[in-house]
């Protein structure tokens, strides 16, 4: 069944109806971290090339860097610089034709107050536009005990559901320099998420609001050497059918999210796409590509970067140094890298935003 959204930011219902296109559709949106308005824009322009729809997401880092390494209290920017990335989003998306799912990432204990803050925000905006400011915040307690991890994301998820929010979980622990989990020392058990924490946290959240679950099966974030860690999309499989099983449910009944998808094989991203994965999160190779572009501009104008007017020639190289041109060339690096990931995860050409009709209208 084929549905039609408004182009722009999806939230509630919209959400829930964006997520089934995907899973029924076998694909997912990639999930892409932004910084600022460069790699922002470059998400939405690389979306709209591709026709697919796409999760634009800040981690607290980079919300803080979007408000400015100068503000003046760390825990405010992050906040603030979430916020404004948000309205950014809502102002511009909708121009781009595409559906766009806003969403902040990893928040572990000491981030709560984080995403507290930007809830306060949400709440505000809900009431004066009647839907919420961001489509979703990951909340991640997988290094606490289960019972604490559940029970501290309910007590979000209550707030988040009373004003049309989904809340991502983490169970399981995806390996990587984030997590403290390196390529030597890895606790294997802790890389793959047990079925049976799942079945207890759709238990405990389901009641109270949608949720998705970003479950680790071998997972790790950041490109490291291959060999150390097995990739077991089963896993994510064993999950869903423990829950589809216990709960009567059809096939695929929970929303999965795939962490740490840099530099993985592309067979087994395909395997995992069976398996109920919508969204997949791409960080580390698409800032490579944007920095590899610059880089490669760099080395072609050493000069411009160098003096502002040739010291041999007398030629002025305001071009090349104008910020434009060469944040213009990280940009379209970044787009050609996302091209590949709209590719791997087949949304390229499947987005459900309807044409856009009123603004550009002839
Ligand atoms: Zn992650």
């Amino acid at each position: 069944m084929s549905i039609s959204l408004k182009p722009g930011v999806v939230t509630g219902k919209e959400y829930l109806s964006l997520v089934r296109a995907c899973k029924e559709g076998g694909y997912a949106l990639p999930a892409v971290n932004v910084t600022g308005t460069n790699t922002l824009n470059a998400v939405l322009e690389a979306a709209a090339a591709n026709k697919s729809d796409v999760v634009i997401q800040l981690s607290n880092g980079g919300a803080e860097f979007y408000a400015g390494k100068g503000f003046p209290d760390s825990l405010q920017a992050k906040i603030m610089g979430a916020v404004a990335a948000a309205h950014h989003v809502h102002l511009l998306a909708e121009h781009y034709g595409v559906c766009v799912v806003l969403h902040t990432d990893h928040a572990n204990k000491k981030l709560i107050p984080w995403v507290e803050g930007m809830l306060d925000h949400g709440e505000a905006y809900y009431k004066k536009h009647g839907r919420p400011l961001f489509s979703s915040h990951m909340v991640d307690l997988s290094e606490e005990p289960l019972e604490e991890n559940l029970s501290e994301c309910a007590r979000l998820l209550k707030r988040m559901a009373a004003i049309d929010m989904s809340i991502e979980i983490e169970l399981g622990c995806t390996g990587g320099e984030e997590d403290g989990v390196g390529s030597d020392d890895i606790d294997n058990s802790r890389l793959y998420t047990q079925p049976e924490d799942v079945l207890r946290a759709y238990d405990v959240l389901s009641p109270i609001g949608n949720f998705s679950v970003a479950a680790s099966f071998g997972n790790v974030h950041g490109v490291y050497a291959p060999g150390n860690v097995q990739l077991r999309p089963d896993i994510l499989k064993n999950s869903q059918d423990l829950v589809a099983k216990e709960k009567a449910l059809g096939k695929n009944p929970l929303d999965l999210v795939f962490h740490g998808g840099s530099g993985s094989e592309k067979s087994k991203i395909d395997e995992s796409l069976t398996y109920g994965v919508f969204k997949m999160n791409i960080d580390t190779d698409t800032q490579f590509a944007f920095a590899h572009a610059i880089g490669d501009y760099v080395k072609e104008h050493p000069v411009a970067f160098a003096h502002q007017i040739d010291p041999d020639s007398g030629k002025p190289y305001k071009k090349e140094y104008d910020p434009r041109t060469w944040l213009r060339v990280g940009e379209k690096g970044m787009i050609e890298r996302l091209g590949e990931a709209f590719a791997d995860l087949k949304s390229a050409g499947k987005s459900v935003a309807s044409p856009v009709a009123g603004s550009k209208a002839a």
